[in-house]
């Protein structure tokens, strides 16, 4: 399945200001399959291991103090071309930079709380997705 995978995170600002409904409507309308789901609160080893490429950026404290300020959604998405398609459908990382009518433009408030999470390659989408879903055998 490798090409037809991503991974989002819908973000802890997501859950709390009850856009959880409307993005994942959002989602199924582009296309997206939901492959998995579920509602988890993640802890800042958690956090931290999900953002290690980051470890060394001058926002990783913050950002990962940010992920574990409330629930997230973790998903695994289905749709060929799934990474690339997926990271045009939520828009630039700052939602100010955001084009008009994606996830970002639509919901995000600020670069850090940006609302959802994408893949940006098919080999990290098969990473984030074992990393989130580890009792799924294939994907
Ligand atoms: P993405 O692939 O669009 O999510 O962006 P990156 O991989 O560059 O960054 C990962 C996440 O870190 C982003 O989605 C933001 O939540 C956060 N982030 C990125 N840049 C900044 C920043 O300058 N400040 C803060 N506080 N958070 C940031």
């Amino acid at each position: 399945m490798n090409g037809n995978l991503t991974l989002t995170i819908l973000k802890p600002d997501a859950v709390a200001n009850g856009h959880t409904g409307k993005i994942i409507d959002h989602i199924l309308q582009a296309g997206f399959r939901i492959k998995a789901m579920k509602l988890i609160q993640l802890d800042e080893r958690t956090a931290g291991m999900f953002y290690d490429i980051h470890r060394e950026r001058s926002f990783f404290k913050e950002l990962v103090g940010f992920m574990i300020s409330g629930p997230v959604v973790p998903m695994i998405l289905e749709k060929e071309n799934a990474v690339a398609d997926f990271r045009e459908l939520i828009g630039a990382t700052d939602p100010a930079k955001a084009a008009p009518g994606t996830i970002r433009n639509l919901y995000a408030r600020s670069i850090e709380a940006n609302t959802v999470h994408g893949s940006d390659s098919d080999e990290n989408a098969l990473r984030e997705a074992h990393f989130f879903f580890s009792d799924l055998e294939t994907l």
